[in-house]
């Protein structure tokens, strides 16, 4: 019974003016050429990978460049 009356006399929470940061519209573009809106705090943006060409919502097998990146770690340390 304590417990249900703690849990109402809960304080909402007070949103304090000027503390938190303005939310712009803003505009994601990705590496696939796929832009979408969100709500950020900046109004632009740039993604690498976004839910239109990301594998796991595309449902195709897709290596990020990661082979590449391996290699040319091996070319730099490969003398
Ligand atoms: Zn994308």
């Amino acid at each position: 019974m304590a417990k249900e009356k703690k849990a109402e006399a809960a304080p909402e929470p007070k949103k304090a003016a000027g503390k938190h940061p303005n939310y712009v519209k803003c505009t994601v573009s990705c590496a696939c050429g796929n832009t979408f809106e969100v709500y950020s705090t900046v109004p632009k943006a740039s993604v690498g990978i976004c839910s239109k060409c990301h594998p796991f919502f595309t449902g195709k097998q897709k290596l990020v460049d990661t082979e590449g990146r391996v290699d040319a770690f091996r070319r730099k340390y490969a003398k």
